[in-house]
This record gives structure tokens, C-alpha cells and sequence, in this order.
């Protein structure tokens, strides 16, 4: 029980790509960009290891950005016009490319990358794409003029893909939707989005998580966080439908936020990847902080649906400072797991 994990990202390797950034541009020449990120990953499973990681990931060693990733093999999206909108219900403006035409996946995306992970660890195994809701709202739509018909168009993809990912001897697939905790998409949420979750995880006959947070400790989201008042309280409207889904695990943020902890009573039935680990500080929380967060949310969630996690992914951060945080991750759900006597 208590069993650890990560969000998905860790930083890259400063020969890999430029460090402390989100979308850090890749250092290597196109020759040899593929071996690089290989021997990244080989780096990110192992700090995992050796900090006592249980599910561990590829740390997202081979893409830039964790939606744009997959997009790029996606047909019928124009990725050479980017056009600037806001985005996450205007939070920030980002520069997206433009769905002209049916979308479509052109081949595998991930399957190389799962690969190799399974390849070079003994570890369960994580992978993590973006969810439909989230995609879509990192594209401008000039095709279906659609959020819902486009989501279930990316379900529909995520869905192939993922069960190729399965295939390959994956243990857990994750969504990324931090578009779900957008007050401006709450309800496409209850319409559409979950009903998306559900399709592009079907059939996969591995467990699946969704991952929804309060974004990276980035400018626009540290003040978007000031703004949400003393209680965050959009986990309140989606918790209950997720509890109803076929989604197995909830990972969300715990660590440092306003998040009222007796919302996780509203996931029973499902595993909560309790974020224990505040990604937005470069201060490495202590093992007895880590542990203090996992026993609070004990008397929400049962010990063995209760995984300690990170808040969100910790790729902008120093790669000594993430270590450190995998170390307190491991030895604070340790700290918890000796009181229970497990
Ligand atoms: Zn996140």
C-alpha cells in the first residue's frame, strides 16, 4: 500500500534540452536527437529507482511539450500556422496549430517510446497522454467548429494509440486533462469531456488515470491560483462524475494548494494519486512534510487506493531539486507505510 508514482515529466538532461523552461528547445542535431532522449530516459528511470519509485514513467524525455508531442503526428492539422489564442478559458495566450481537415492518426506515436521504457525498467510502467478535452483546447478549430465533435474525433485516436501502448506490456495509461479544472469548461466537462475519457480509454485491459491539476508553477497560474479564492473547489463538480466513470485512478494536487481535502471522499471506489510534492517551489518538501500531506488525505481514502504522487509534472525544475523530490516522495509514503504496519 502507499504505493509511489510521478505525474509524467521530469527535467531533461541540459545536453538534451534547455533547462528550467516548459517547451525548452531540443540542443541536439536531428542525427542524433533520438539517441539522446533514449539515454534520457535510461537517466529519468533510474533516478526513479534508485529514489524508491514504485510506477515509474519515461519522465517525458522525447517530447517538447506534452500536448504537441502527439499532435505531430496527427493529420489534418496545420502545424507550420500557429496562431495565437487564449487558452485554459483565456488564462494564457499560446501560440497553437490549426485543425484544417479531418484528423487522423498518421502511424504509431508513442509505441517506440513505451518500448524502450518497458525495456530498461522491471518497474509497472506509466505512460502519459494528453486527454481529448485538453487537446482540443490546444488547437484552433477551423474544420468541425466543434469542442465535443473534435474531443471524440482525438477519443477516437488516443484510443488506437493506447491500445497499442497496452499491447506493449504498459501498466498503467494516464489522460492529461487540466482543462478540467477550468471553470469555464465545468460544464463540457459533465456534457462531453468524461464521456470523451471514457472512449479514449476503451477496452485497453490495463489500468487508467486521469491527471488533472492546478497547471506548473509558471507565472500565469501562480496568479490564476491567487485569483481562486480561500477554497478551490472545481475537483467538487468533476470528482462525482469521474467516481461513476470506467476511469480507475485520480491523480490531482494536494501539496500546498487550497484544495479542502474532504473533497476526496467524493472519488470512493477509486485510486487517488494524492499529489504530495508541490512542483511550483524548488524547495524539496521534507519526508515528514510528504508524510504529513498523506495522512491528512487518510481519512479521505483508504490506504490501498492512496498512491503519493507529485502535483503535476516537474519538468521546468532543476534536476537536483526533482531528485530530491522523488527522495522525499519515496521516504515520506515510507515514514506513513511503517504506522500503518504495512
Ligand atoms: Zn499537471
Amino acid at each position: 500500500m502507499l504505493e509511489t508514482t510521478i505525474a509524467g515529466s521530469l527535467p531533461k538532461p541540459p545536453w538534451l534540452a534547455k533547462p528550467g523552461m516548459l517547451w525548452a528547445p531540443w540542443l541536439l542535431p536531428p542525427e542524433l536527437l533520438a539517441e539522446g532522449q533514449r539515454d534520457a530516459v535510461l537517466l529519468a528511470l533510474r533516478d526513479q529507482e534508485e529514489a524508491g519509485i514504485d510506477v515509474v514513467t519515461d519522465g517525458e524525455q522525447s517530447r517538447q511539450h506534452f500536448v504537441h508531442g502527439f499532435l505531430e503526428k496527427i493529420e489534418g492539422i496545420d502545424r507550420s500556422a500557429r496562431v495565437t489564442i487564449g487558452i485554459r478559458g483565456d488564462r494564457y495566450q499560446a501560440e497553437v496549430p490549426v485543425v484544417r481537415g479531418p484528423v487522423r492518426r498518421r502511424g504509431p506515436i508513442h509505441g517506440e517510446e513505451v518500448r524502450f521504457a518497458r525495456a530498461h525498467t522491471t518497474r509497472r510502467l506509466k505512460f502519459t497522454v494528453p486527454g481529448p478535452m485538453t487537446i482540443v483546447d490546444t488547437l484552433a478549430d477551423e474544420h468541425y467548429r466543434s469542442r465535443e465533435r473534435l474531443a471524440m474525433e482525438f477519443a477516437r485516436i488516443i484510443n488506437e494509440e493506447a491500445r497499442e501502448l497496452a499491447a506493449l506490456g504498459l501498466d498503467v495509461l494516464q489522460l492529461d486533462e487540466p482543462a478540467f479544472n477550468v471553470d469555464a469548461y465545468l460544464g463540457d466537462v459533465k456534457a462531453w469531456g468524461i464521456a470523451a475519457l471514457e472512449r479514449a480509454t476503451e477496452g485497453l485491459g490495463i489500468r487508467t488515470a486521469v491527471h488533472i491539476c492546478y497547471g506548473y508553477g509558471i507565472k500565469a497560474n501562480i496568479e490564476w491560483k491567487q485569483s481562486l479564492g480561500s477554497e478551490w473547489r472545481q475537483y467538487e463538480q468533476t470528482f462525482p462524475l469521474l467516481a461513476r466513470s470506467r476511469i480507475d485512478q485520480v491523480s490531482l494536487e494536494c501539496a500546498s494548494s487550497r484544495v479542502p481535502l474532504s473533497l476526496l471522499r467524493l472519488l470512493e471506489g477509486k485510486d487517488v494519486l494524492v499529489g504530495a510534492i508541490d512542483v511550483a517551489t524548488e524547495a524539496v518538501e521534507t519526508p515528514e512534510e510528504v508524510a504529513g500531506t498523506i495522512r491528512k488525505a487518510l481519512s479521505f481514502v483508504p490506504p490501498e487506493r492512496l498512491y503519493p504522487c507529485t502535483n503535476c509534472g516537474m519538468v521546468p525544475l532543476p534536476r537536483d531539486v526533482a531528485r530530491g523530490k522523488l527522495r522525499a516522495l519515496a521516504l515520506g509514503a515510507a515514514l506513513v507505510r511503517a504506522e500503518l504496519g504495512a
